[in-house]
């Protein structure tokens, strides 16, 4: 096959990775300019230093930072590498989505593969973009949220609530089982009336939202129908948000001190609006492990960061605290456990379905899990004690 063949999916790739650089440069200057409350779209950008405005060519992804070194042209003050990593991360990220979702058709969503080898496969169909732009939001958010936390121990509700409304939008108007036709669950087996039930294992519908809030849906909010699609999103994003709130209060009644941040509430509120609740409940246990993961690769790669203080204690292996802001921040640890989550969800799903729609297996794994967080929380609560002569002011 010649390689000219190729051409139509060689430019959207390349379209969707500019769109994501573009992206990036925008999220760069929310990260930059929301947590100090200021406007994002006056002044132009400028040098944070000497105020001297950054020409437009500087400006550009990618090129301007390399060109200049990351530096300012006028004053020479080094700009941190976030600039660069935020830009070539959204690009990247975005060239993933499309690649996943829509080239490799990666949750098995029938019509939205763009089949580029086909007649008529030069533009991906409308439900694609609908898909892509709708999943592209929810990265945006998620980087924009890892990238203010890791640098100011903050996730700034306009990023967060922004992406919610998004979210709750886009869920209304593609509710499950969208793309597909609601007719697709019309073909379940009237003999199957529970959703754990082993012979429908692994073979509920994918649609943009992965799963309905619950299974099989009310008659009140029918497959398809822009309730189900709303009740979907919002029940996501309460879950979301109770998650975090209900895991920190727990923690902070055994432990006795503060623990993760209502901002890492609000980015699961905002996953929560996008892909329902099961995901963002799961992306709470893989994030912790993505959080401890991402702590041991700082103090790797940068061992002369850890705390050089004689006689300060080493910080607690627990969650991130605002007492102590050498502790690494949860929200990129978090994202980086929603995304692996939603993309393992064609393999994670079915193995929790059985849970996931069993009303009482629920409520007794919650129970387990509230007790044994809250008898952790209280064993951690000894050492914690120890120190506190020396942590007294
Ligand atoms: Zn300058």
């Amino acid at each position: 096959m010649e390689w000219w063949f190729h051409f139509p999916i060689v430019f959207w790739c390349l379209t969707i990775s500019a769109l994501g650089l573009i992206v990036g440069s925008f999220l760069n200057v929310v990260v930059a300019r929301l947590p100090y409350e200021k406007s994002l779209i006056w002044p132009s950008s400028r040098c944070f230093v000497c105020y001297t405005k950054i020409r437009s060519f500087d400006n550009v992804p990618i090129l301007g930072y390399l060109r200049l070194r990351g530096k300012c042209r006028k004053c020479g003050t080094p700009y941190s590498a976030r600039y660069l990593w935020v830009e070539v991360g959204t690009g990247v990220a975005f060239l993933a989505l499309f690649l996943a979702e829509i080239v490799f058709n990666w949750h098995g969503i029938p019509g939205i593969k763009y089949d580029y080898l086909g007649i008529n496969g030069s533009v991906p169909p409308l439900q694609c973009w609908a898909l892509f732009l709708y999943h592209a939001v929810l990265l945006s958010g998620l980087i924009a949220a890892a990238a203010v936390d890791a640098e100011h121990r903050i996730i700034p509700t306009p990023i967060t609530y922004t992406a919610m409304v998004v979210g709750v939008i886009g869920g209304a108007l593609m509710p499950w089982p969208w793309p597909q036709a609601a007719a697709v669950v019309n073909a379940i087996p009237p003999e199957i009336t529970l959703w754990n039930h082993p012979d429908y294992i692994g073979k509920i519908p994918t649609g943009v939202q992965p799963w309905p809030f619950w299974g099989p849906t009310f008659a009140f909010a029918p497959p398809g129908s822009w309730k189900l699609g709303l009740l979907t999103s919002v029940i996501g994003a309460l879950v979301g948000s109770l998650v975090i709130r209900v895991t920190k209060w727990l923690f902070e009644t055994g432990f006795g001190r503060e623990a993760l941040g209502l901002g890492d509430a609000d980015l699961l509120m905002m996953a929560g609006a996008f892909l329902g609740w099961q995901i963002p409940v799961l992306s709470l246990f893989v994030g912790a492990v993505a959080a401890l993961v991402l702590k041991v690769l700082e103090a790797v790669l940068r061992p002369d960061d850890a705390p050089a203080t004689p006689g300060t204690p080493a910080p607690l292996p627990s969650m991130a605290s605002n007492e102590n802001p050498r502790e690494l921040p949860f929200g990129p640890g978090l994202a980086i456990g929603v995304v692996v989550t939603w993309f393992a969800w064609p393999w994670l799903g079915p193995r929790l379905q059985s849970a996931f729609f069993d009303a009482f297996t629920l409520t007794f794994l919650a129970a387990v899990m509230g007790v044994g967080l809250l008898a952790a929380a209280l064993l951690l609560r000894r050492p914690a004690e120890v120190q506190q002569p020396v942590a007294a002011k």
